[in-house]
């Protein structure tokens, strides 16, 4: 894959780089662990400090990076400058609980005396350079989410970002050096995928962090397992949207079309497969695709697009091969199922709404990476609940209901990392991120992120 923005919105290419070379790379490894030698000895205030200041230069070149953003992945600039602004609060959460988070752990009293040790803590220390490679649906934030807390915690990064937004990766290290971060503290390297073995296989990489597809989570955490390096994995998901008789159907079906569409469908916690009880499956489906249809897709530079195109060809292909495969085995398209006839240039897809799934299709089992939901009607909780685990996912998932009773059972038996009611999932500082099953493992966020790139460390006095 060429190092390149291609703009979705018209399919030219605006701009190629050239890969680093071996000794480019080299030179950035020395750099990033000669900056943890360093970095990792500093203070919770003076880390603080340098993130305010990233998250203020932030602020500042929010229009010109968010323009950056549409260019080279097609998010409309609205959501774009969104991000931006998600970034930079995130950066300042951590900035401001980063040292309560991991202050040191005191066992109980009594658990220390037993241990026979006249004095015992836990204390969290940086584990060195983590490596991220990241993809290009959230360039800012995907990035942000793990680097604030890993800097916070006096680890290094190397960045190595999906081929399509190489100007947001070098502007994200751009930003942290003219904050004041150490050279080597953070860097981008330009490098195709096939570079990430012999960078993670280097002793001077202590741990990787991947977000991305199956694929390349089980590529990278196969390396990583064969280094024994720690690893963190936020790959797809299909999360389920259960809308049961209790709740608000207008705002369950507004709330959908949100859930589906944010980012052109490009979200791994986006709702891709609503789940409807039967009582109430007529209402939502008319709303819903009402509201699919009233979007408007076009340029993502303007203000009013609600969709844009999708990031790449590759991507729009893989979407129509999942849709003409569910069509052609009977499917119905109850809106949207093809390109724009009034947007020839560009990765456009119509937001599409799909019925009549069954298991054979291949939308019933992956991921769909763009504006298409299917919608199932069942008969029952049980139903219900058999049907959003029918996924080798887990990232995440959204119940509409009101009945308590109901909620314990979702939360009892739904598989996924996060259950969220009457609302659709998204990702806050404060609350962990992740998923199980084929959606990876470890968290990201809150206080179970920042512990994931810790040493976490026994110190015990006799
Ligand atoms: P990829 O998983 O291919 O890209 C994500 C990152 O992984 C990029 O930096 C990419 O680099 C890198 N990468 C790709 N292949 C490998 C590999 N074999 N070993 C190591 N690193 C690798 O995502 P795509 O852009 O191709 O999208 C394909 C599908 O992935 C989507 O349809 C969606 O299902 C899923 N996806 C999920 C995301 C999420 O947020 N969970 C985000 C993006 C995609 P490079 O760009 O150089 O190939």
């Amino acid at each position: 894959m060429p190092i390149a923005t291609v703009n979705p919105a018209t399919g030219w290419t605006e701009l190629t780089f050239e890969p680093l070379g071996s000794e480019e790379i080299e030179e950035r490894l020395r750099r990033a662990a000669a900056a943890f030698d360093r970095y990792r000895t500093t203070g919770f205030a003076d880390r603080a400090d340098l993130l305010r200041r990233a998250a203020e230069l932030l602020d500042e070149d929010t229009p010109d990076i968010a323009l950056t953003i549409t260019s080279e992945m097609g998010k409309p600039v609205k959501a774009a400058r969104a991000e931006a602004a998600k970034c930079a609060r995130t950066m300042r959460w951590y900035a401001e609980h980063a040292e309560a988070l991991l202050a040191d752990e005191h066992p109980d009293d009594g658990d220390v005396r037993d241990s026979g040790a006249s004095r015992a803590y836990v204390r969290y220390r940086p584990l060195g350079v983590v490596l991220a490679v990241m993809p290009w649906n959230f360039p800012l934030w995907q990035v942000v989410r793990f680097a604030a807390p890993a800097l916070m915690a006096g680890n290094v990064g190397l960045l190595k970002h999906a081929s399509n937004v190489p100007q947001t990766a070098l502007y994200l290290e751009d930003l942290f050096l003219r904050a004041g971060f150490d050279e080597g503290c953070f860097q981008t390297l330009l490098v195709g995928s096939g570079a990430i073995e012999g960078i993670l296989r280097d002793d001077r990489v202590a741990a990787v962090t991947l977000t991305g597809s199956e694929g390349a989570g089980r590529s990278v955490a196969a390396i990583a397992g064969d280094e024994i390096k720690k690893t963190v994995l936020e790959l797809g998901g299909s999360d389920p949207f259960v809308v049961m008789p209790s709740a608000d159907v207008d705002a369950a079906a507004r709330t959908a079309v949100t859930a589906r569409t944010q980012n052109a469908g490009q979200s791994c916690i986006a709702a891709k497969r609503f789940i409807v009880h039967a009582d109430v499956y007529d209402a939502f489906l008319e709303r819903f695709a009402a509201g699919m249809r009233d979007l408007t897709v076009g340029d993502p530079a303007d203000e009013d697009t609600d969709v844009g195109p999708l990031s790449s060809e590759q991507g729009r292909a893989d979407l129509e091969e999942l849709v003409d495969d569910a069509v052609r085995r009977g499917a119905t398209a109850v809106c949207g199922g093809g390109r724009p006839k009034e947007l020839e240039r560009g990765f456009y897809y119509e937001p599409t709404v799909l019925t009549g799934i069954t298991p054979e299709m291949r939308v019933h089992r992956e991921e769909t990476f763009g504006p298409v939901a299917t919608v199932y009607r069942v008969a029952d909780l049980e139903e219900a609940i058999a049907v959003a685990n029918d996924t080798s996912f887990g990232l995440s998932s959204n119940a509409w209901t009101t009945d308590p009773a109901e909620q314990e059972r979702f939360v009892r038996d739904l598989q996924a990392g996060g259950v969220y009611f009457n609302g659709m999932t998204a990702s806050h500082p404060a609350f962990p991120f992740g998923g199980v099953k084929r959606s990876g493992f470890g968290r990201e966020l809150s206080a179970h992120g920042i512990k994931e790139f810790c040493n976490t460390t026994t110190v015990w006095h006799g």
